[in-house]
């Protein structure tokens, strides 16, 4: 049974004063939920760090709950619309656990409820509507937390309104409840995954969260043909050191799973103390990239506010070009050297 309550957390371990004192009532809204296997891993700071949320959420009350502005980008009630290829589909509030950082405070625990089929009817016809839309995020929210019929209908909904759109499973479910991924379920995944391509979208941010049963629940996407992708958000406290981010991505590459962006922490309210400042995100991601591979390597990505979009965030090896030199462009080399490159 999964906990609700700070005091249902105090009364399996022990608090610290700076979690006891974290407000319900305060601020940042994010309730707490956290799940039986996410409960097993709670002695691992970098994971506890992730879920069990503190007196600074309180303290942080200057950003918005939507820095994205994603309520006045919406297609249908539950579409954003954001991207002119792309769409977000948010199939429901309820997640497993609740990721302190969450950036769509304004919207998860928010007691929505799971999307019903007309809403998830009308969403499906205006993608039909928008020939331009080519991927759909199904989202939320955890898609896993719905019911196995209602995940059925889901895709077949989408899958007969508008078949030729690339549906992305977005879930933290792999990391924070693996057994959700059972015979049945991946049945019906099975049966809607011919046509346009899915894809999983898993949500691992440090090493120890790949654990077998983790594993084993991507596995059973990647053998049935559908690519597994990760985004990781870069967490203070969390996984900004090197040496973690090294070892997460290789041990994701290992395992079929692609690390594919590493998100700075989006400007939402109550999330400020697990922000890392952009400086020290780009000097991680030039000294991760010179030890990974490009397989493994993640886009370190700002997801700008206002709706701006998303931008890479990376060193600028491009110097400009060299006065005197004919032409030719410097450049910076991942080691630190310089090499000049002809026009
Ligand atoms: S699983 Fe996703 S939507 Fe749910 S709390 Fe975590 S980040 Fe937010």
């Amino acid at each position: 049974m999964a906990i609700d309550s700070i005091e249902a957390l105090g009364s399996i371990m022990e608090l610290s004063d700076e979690e006891r004192a974290w407000d319900p009532e305060g601020p940042s809204t994010l309730p707490v939920l956290i799940s039986d296997h996410i409960a097993s891993l709670l002695a691992i700071p970098q994971i506890r760090r992730q879920f069990v949320p503190t007196a600074a959420e309180n303290e942080d009350t200057a950003c918005s709950l939507d820095p994205q502005e994603e309520a006045k980008h919406q297609g249908t009630g539950r579409l954003v619309h954001r991207y002119s290829r792309r769409a977000a589909f948010l199939t429901t509030d309820r997640c497993f656990a609740y990721c302190r950082h969450c950036f769509r405070r304004r919207f998860s625990g928010s007691l929505a409820g799971p999307a019903d089929e007309d809403e998830i009817r009308q969403a499906a016809e205006y993608i039909a509507s928008h020939p331009l839309i080519s991927e759909v995020l199904l989202t939320g929210g955890d898609m896993f937390t719905l019911s196995d019929s209602h995940i059925d209908m889901m895709l077949s909904v989408f899958r007969s309104v508008c078949p030729s759109v690339i549906l992305r499973l977005c879930t933290r479910a792999a990391a924070v409840c693996p057994e959700r991924f059972t015979p049945q379920l991946m049945g019906i995944i099975r049966k809607h995954k011919d046509g346009a391509p899915m894809y999983l979208m898993t949500q691992f941010n440090h090493p120890e969260e790949l654990t077998p049963d983790a594993l084993s629940a991507v596995a059973a996407f990647v053998d049935m043909g559908i690519p597994a992708m990760n985004q990781s958000v870069l967490l203070r406290g969390v996984n900004d050191d090197e040496e973690t981010l090294i070892s997460l991505c290789s041990r994701l590459l290992m395992n079929r799973i692609k690390p594919y962006y590493l998100f700075q922490g989006d400007p939402v309210r109550g999330t400020a103390h697990l922000r890392v400042d952009i400086e020290r995100g780009l000097e991680i991601e030039r000294n991760i990239r010179r030890a990974l591979s490009g397989l493994a390597m993640p886009q370190y990505t700002a997801d700008l506010p206002e709706g701006g979009g998303k931008v890479i965030l990376t060193h600028q090896y491009l110097r400009g070009k060299a006065p005197g030199t004919d032409g030719r462009y410097i450049f910076d080399t991942p080691d630190g050297g310089t090499r000049y490159y002809p026009e």
